[in-house]
């Protein structure tokens, strides 16, 4: 196993914009306070989201429609680069009117409120490259 410590930065709390995109909104929030690694919760409804299962076999991910209000029961990611970008990978659990759950690679969700808990984190900089074995774009550990 490969790991990198890092020191603590700047702890953000932020309303993200009823309509928003949340992943994007997630994104461009750390952009605009210069944040390159992070680590961040969110909690909230959604109006719709997209998650998807990644088929280990045929190495893509399946998409899981959810055209309808949910609770954000649980979301969390991190920031990292991917193309020298800032790019967010988030995992999330919705729950419905029933209470009933939907979970697994949240690709998009337009907001109706949420709200992000985000931790910046210091030190080096991880970059995301294509991985063969998983056909992932996973953490490189380059020194
Ligand atoms: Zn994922």
């Amino acid at each position: 196993m490969q790991s990198v410590s890092y020191k603590l930065g700047r702890f953000f709390l932020c309303g993200l914009k009823y309509n928003s995109e949340l992943v994007r909104s997630v994104v461009n929030f750390a952009r605009g306070k210069r944040v390159k690694m992070a680590v961040f919760t969110v909690v909230g409804a959604v109006k719709q989201a997209r998650l998807a299962y990644y088929d280990q076999a045929e190495h893509e991910y399946q998409k899981i429609k959810l055209d309808r209000p949910l609770e954000i029961a649980s979301c969390f990611g991190n920031l990292s680069l991917k193309d020298c970008k800032p790019f967010a990978h988030v995992h999330a659990v919705l729950a419905d009117a029933a209470g009933k759950t939907y979970a697994g690679h949240l690709l998009r969700a337009t907001v109706f409120a949420a709200e992000l808990h985000l931790q910046e984190l210091l030190g080096k900089k991880l970059e995301r490259e294509y991985e063969q074995t998983t056909g992932l774009a996973l953490w490189e550990f380059r020194r």
